[in-house]
């Protein structure tokens, strides 16, 4: 029977590009799902960009953007890291898409008939500069333990204590720096503490479908007093407007937080899969879908984030009538060389940055697949390491074995395959053939690592067997002819095999293996086939060593301009607004304007700053300007720059103008102009 398997990754936040967790966990399931594809599992394998909350209302504002278009953009960003890194996701959505909107006011609206929607009233810190309730990581203030400055609202990150934003001493706004000040507002809390929520949740939990380290930490929520009471907290599911979310149905001015309608993205990207790609109702086949009784729901996602999926999104899915995940399959965070990762120390990998520099996508799929397992547990990226195990492992052990045979398979038997190998190789690829059902369930329970380990040993065996055998040898002795030809297919049918093992893991070498080869993609039971006498094609290069410049290109800070400007110039080094402040900008009246004798260059211009007096400067634009052309006009100068003596006179300032880099291949100088209205004087900020 088909095995019919719907999967998803953590959706990401869509404030910011991908950052190298993300892709790790993408490569995490994109693994899993191939595996399962080479089996001819049917998957559906979807995400989406988590649209909503107050910090992606906040950064459009910055921006200058409506929230929708803000996501728009980080949204058109991710389809190069998808295919960079070879994630194979069937469709991509948004949580701000139609379909998430009609399900989350659905699952909302089944479980407020279900008797599990509470509204009460809360007092909460509200901005009355911005006009809006503010979240707690936009609340400030001094720590009520130690005193700390500049603290966030919900924890202290210098003594690491927990409490509420009203607890902060002089709290501020880190939206306007105002006072906050305290107002009540009428909120809706999903009933988690009713019997029902707890005994269904105590059940889910501990009935073994989560790992046992998951299951266990879990397990610390269900804790009973001496009543034998377990208290679950209600959760606040709404938020007030202004909000970038899912209005609330019945409720005006009110909107779903943005974890409520997160996961609900889950089923949205899906049915939106339907809607692209099932002709007729999508609907009625996307209800059909989740019905069916075998249909597997499996969730990948960081340990950050386990008690939304497996406390409010159980329960909101089990009280709404709706299917309940099957697994939640948690994974632990990437280090890098022993340190959690942090932009500002600059020890975080950029997954673009890697793709730019030309790394192989498959080298890092490699080599996380060769440190994941079934654990929550961090996995962290070693330099040295990486190399080493790409270069000894994937080029030293395994494509090595293609390219030692294929010449003399190429040259002296036109590519022909020998029907039989003789029983030592038959014995070696047997002993290959047999261990394809180990490989094979270490995927599928994620053990990637101990795969990779068991297919690293299997081509040790291939590589002793070709030292052994010795075909350069072999291809110039007289009458080794039919040994040579046997040594050669045995090595070819020993690669095959492993490229199929490898095959989730690098999926696009996979495909090379198999155009040279000639063969069909290959899938699982491929392993108990042979080749036989098949004529295969050209070898050509498959895998490269990982150059170890690159990979110090990687580590270090990216060069300064990201993409070349217009004008040919590589943007300055990013200042402050104090620096900017130094530089005294401010609008004159070009009083007059001439010719300077003995220069061809410059013009001297009188200028009025309204400062009661005319200013002598001269400026390098004579051969863009007629003087009759300045008179009148108004222009921009820096005010505050020391006077400086030139040949012709004391310059007391300067006039700005735009131009090329290189002015002698571009030639063009452009003095600024205020738009109508500027006065002369005025400072420019
Ligand atoms: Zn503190």
């Amino acid at each position: 029977m088909t095995r019919k398997l719907f999967v998803t990754t953590a959706l990401p936040y869509a404030n910011g590009p991908f950052h190298i967790g993300h892709v790790m966990e993408y490569i995490q399931a994109d693994i899993w799902v191939r595996s399962q594809r080479m089996q001819h599992a049917e998957v559906r394998f979807v995400c989406a960009d988590d649209a909503h909350g107050a910090p992606i209302m906040i950064a459009a504002e910055k921006a200058g953007k409506t929230p929708q278009q803000f996501v728009a953009d980080i949204a058109a960003g991710r389809k190069q890291y998808l295919d960079g890194f070879h994630i194979a996701f069937d469709n991509w959505h948004s949580t701000d898409g139609p379909e998430n909107h009609e399900l989350a006011q659905s699952i909302y609206l089944a479980l407020r008939k279900n008797e599990l929607i509470e509204v009460r009233t809360i007092e909460q810190f509200f901005d009355p500069d911005k006009g809006m309730f503010l979240p707690d990581r936009f609340i400030k203030g001094e720590c009520p333990k130690c005193g700390a400055q500049d603290q966030y609202g919900d924890n202290c990150e210098v003594c690491g204590a927990v409490y509420a934003p009203t607890d902060l001493k002089k709290p501020y706004s880190a939206l306007s720096g105002a006072t906050p000040v305290l107002r009540t507002s009428e909120h809706f809390f999903f009933k988690l503490s009713d019997a029902r929520c707890v005994e269904y949740l105590e059940s889910w939990t501990q009935d073994g479908r989560l790992q046992p380290e998951v299951a266990n930490k879990v397990r610390e929520w269900f804790g009973r007093d001496e009543a034998g009471q377990v208290s679950l907290g209600d959760w606040d599911i709404s938020r007030d407007a202004p909000y970038f979310g899912i209005e609330i149905p019945d409720a005006p001015g009110k909107y779903f937080y943005v974890w409520l309608d997160a996961p609900v993205g889950y089923l949205a990207s899906l049915k939106n899969w339907f809607v692209k790609n099932v002709p007729g109702d999508a609907g009625a086949a996307f209800d059909a879908y989740l019905a069916q009784p075998d249909l597997e729901q499996v969730h990948f996602i960081g340990k950050d984030i386990v008690t939304f999926h497996t406390l409010f999104w159980p329960a909101m899915l089990k009280f709404s009538g709706r299917k309940t995940p099957d697994r939640v399959y948690v994974h632990g965070h990437l280090t890098v060389s022993g340190e959690k990762m942090s932009k500002s120390r600059g020890t975080g990998i950029s997954p673009l940055r890697y793709l730019e520099l030309g790394m192989d996508a498959e080298w890092l799929r490699y080599y996380i697949a060769a440190k994941l397992n079934a654990r929550v547990e961090d996995l962290d990226f070693n330099p040295d390491d990486f190399v080493a195990r790409v270069n000894s492992d994937l080029v030293g052990k395994y494509v090595n074995i293609a390219s030692r045979a294929a010449g003399f398979l190429a040259k002296r038997f036109g590519g022909r395959l020998s029907a039989d190998v003789g029983v030592e190789g038959r014995v070696l690829l047997d002993g290959l053939r047999a261990h394809a059902a180990v490989v094979r369930e270490h995927y599928e329970t994620r053990e990637y690592g101990k795969a990779l380990r068991e297919v690293m040993l299997l081509a040790d065996r291939v590589n002793e067997y070709v030292d052994q055998n010795k075909p350069w040898e072999l291809a110039k002795q007289d009458g080794a002819e039919a040994r040579l030809h046997d040594v050669c297919t045995v090595c070819i049918e020993a690669f095959r095999l492993l490229t199929l093992y490898l095959k989730p893991v690098l999926p696009a070498t996979a495909a090379r293996v198999e155009a040279f080869l000639g063969i069909a993609p290959l899938a699982w039971e491929d392993a108990a086939r042979a080749l036989g006498a098949h004529t295969i094609g050209a070898f050509s290069h498959l895998l490269q060593r990982v150059d170890p410049k690159k990979l110090e290109a990687l580590f270090e800070p990216p060069p300064a301009p990201p993409a070349p400007l217009p004008g040919g110039e590589a943007l300055a080094p990013e200042i402050g607004i104090d620096d900017f402040a130094k530089v005294d900008l401010r609008i004159a009246r070009i009083v007059s304007a001439e010719a300077v004798e003995g220069s061809s260059k410059l013009l001297r211009l009188m200028l009025d700053l309204g400062e009661g007096r005319t200013r002598q400067v001269f400026s390098g634009i004579a051969a863009a300007y007629a003087p009759e052309q300045l008179a009148g006009k108004l222009t921009v100068v820096v005010a505050n720059l020391a006077p400086r003596k030139m040949k012709f006179g004391v310059s007391e300032g300067m006039v700005l103008a735009a131009s090329h880099a290189d002015e002698k291949a571009q030639p063009g100088v452009f003095v600024l102009e205020p738009w109508p209205g500027a006065q002369p004087g005025m400072r420019i900020r």
